[in-house]
């Protein structure tokens, strides 16, 4: 029943409630050109319709007034052999007369020479129409005159008989009734044809939008796209032809990336493993000498440290950008195996502040909860040695580092707060990319790489784990790992 909600109403339901419409979407203006087009045809057929329908029924009571004024000749003709030609006039004037057809007779001179008694009394008098058409100018020939809230045909044609004055008679039939009808008619087929309309656009708009789903999805599918899933072809069954050829270039592209993206990361994990060696020796050759330099000038040990400290540097980043392209590539295999990471921490610990070439504050290890999780123990004491050297290298000396580790519901949580030089909020978000520096001279001359923390949080990723920031300026980080126990 969910899903028959969600599959059938939920489209009319958004379609209907959205407050916003985007004029840009092609949903929007193929259901408006729907909607136009419809409004035009099913209006012009449904004004049509009443056009006709008017017509069809003033024609049959003009036709009707014509009649009744041709009879009205030949009987006034007729009685007049049989009688006074007035008496007969009376007579045929009254004959011919009917609840909703009036007759009158005026002679050229404007006197009234007969009239049909429905004009002397009832609703005819009471309305006031019997005075109105007997004093409005009324032009030969048939029309449909408006009379206050009444609509009459009146029909006026010249009556020559012998024995008569010249006259003409006037046939006034009263088709309120019938007009009214026809209005309403009409107002009906108004009605319906705009409901006709509104279920139509509603109809189509559910159908384009149905028929637009596959761009939808193939959006969705594309915005999945990742570095590491460009291999992956793209593939949607329902697409229709068009978009099935937009699919075809669009993995051909991905096709093109993903060769593109392998070289490069095969390039630089050549390069780096290249230097890797000569480096290595350098260094090497660099503290020999320095070790044994005995007899070295001052400048010349000054030069000879920055060298060496350079070389080092460069050593590790040279390492870092090897340990994330395995990582990328999938050469990184992790050991994982259960580890007590109160241990590890205290590794780290001890390890991180062991190697810091300058004085730094002291590191605490407070609130140590006992929580077992299986991780690749060297990375990931990589990873925590890496997080308590930058909370001692982004602090002053006298500022402590703290490190917690808790437990629960699944999760075992470490720490690492410092109250250091913190960073700034809009680049937080940035940090953990590579060679992302907030200040760059402090983090190079502190011997930063600008690639630790992107080894961290590809490390942490690997084993299933989250890390995040939250820091103020000049108040200190707290960088938090979480990793499922
Ligand atoms: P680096 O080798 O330059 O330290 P990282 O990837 O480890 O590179 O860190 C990226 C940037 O994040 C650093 O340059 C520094 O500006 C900032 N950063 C990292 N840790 C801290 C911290 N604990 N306190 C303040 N800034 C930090």
């Amino acid at each position: 029943m969910a899903s028959f909600w969600h599959k059938s109403i939920a489209p009319l339901h958004n379609l209907l409630g959205k407050p916003q419409i985007d004029v840009r979407s092609l949903q929007t203006r193929l259901t408006a050109g729907v909607v136009l087009t419809s409004l035009v045809g099913v209006g012009a057929v449904t004004a049509w319709m009443g056009w006709r329908m008017q017509q069809i029924v003033l024609d049959s009571h003009r036709q009707r007034t014509a009649l009744v004024a041709d009879r009205l000749r030949e009987d006034v003709q007729y009685y007049s052999t049989m009688m006074p030609p007035q008496e007969a006039l009376d007579k045929v004037v009254e004959y011919r007369s009917t609840g909703d057809l009036a007759i009158w007779v005026e002679a050229e001179d404007g006197e009234l020479m007969a009239q049909s008694e429905i004009l002397t009394m009832g609703s005819w008098q009471a309305a006031g129409v019997s005075a109105a058409l007997l004093s409005m100018p009324i032009v030969p020939g048939t029309e449909v005159m408006p009379v206050g809230d009444w609509r009459l045909v009146v029909c006026a044609e010249a009556l020559d008989i012998a024995a008569l004055p010249a006259a003409t008679v006037y046939i006034a039939d009263d088709i309120t009734a019938d007009y009214r009808g026809l209005q309403q008619l009409i107002r009906m087929l108004l009605l319906t044809s705009l409901g006709l309309i509104s279920l139509l656009a509603i109809a189509f708009a559910l159908y384009i939008r149905r028929a637009l789903s596959p761009i939808r999805q193939l959006n969705r599918l594309a915005g999945q796209v990742t570095a590491d899933t460009l291999d992956q072809p793209l593939s949607l069954a329902t697409a229709p032809t068009e978009l099935q050829e937009l699919l075809r270039s669009y993995n051909l592209m991905l096709a093109r990336l993903s060769k593109a993206w392998g070289q490069q990361k095969r390039l630089v994990n050549d390069i780096s493993h290249e230097l890797r060696t000569p480096l290595s020796l350098v260094q090497g050759y660099l503290e020999s000498t320095l070790r044994r330099g005995q007899n070295l000038t001052p400048a010349q040990r000054e030069g000879l440290e920055i060298a060496a400290a350079e070389t080092s540097r460069t050593a590790r980043l040279l390492s870092e950008i090897l340990d994330l392209a395995r990582l990328s590539n999938g050469q990184g295999v992790l050991n994982l195996e259960p580890v007590n990471l109160s241990d590890i921490v205290y590794e780290a610990v001890a390890l991180a502040t062991k190697t810091q070439p300058y004085p730094v504050g002291q590191v605490n290890v407070v609130d140590l909860a006992s929580a077992v999780a299986k991780v690749d123990r060297q990375k990931l004491r990589t990873v925590l040695v890496e997080l308590i050297d930058n909370a001692l290298r982004y602090s002053d000396p006298q500022q402590p580092v703290q490190i917690s580790l808790e437990q629960q519901a699944g999760w075992a949580t470490v720490a690492i707060q410092d109250y250091g030089a913190g960073i700034p909020d809009h680049c937080q978000g940035d940090i953990f990319d590579p060679f992302y520096r907030v200040n760059e001279d402090r983090s190079r001359s502190s011997g930063g790489t600008g690639l630790g923390l992107t080894l961290v949080r590809s490390l942490v990723e690997a084993m299933g784990g989250q890390v995040s920031v939250q820091s103020q300026l000049n108040q200190g980080s707290v960088f938090t790992l979480r990793i499922p126990t």
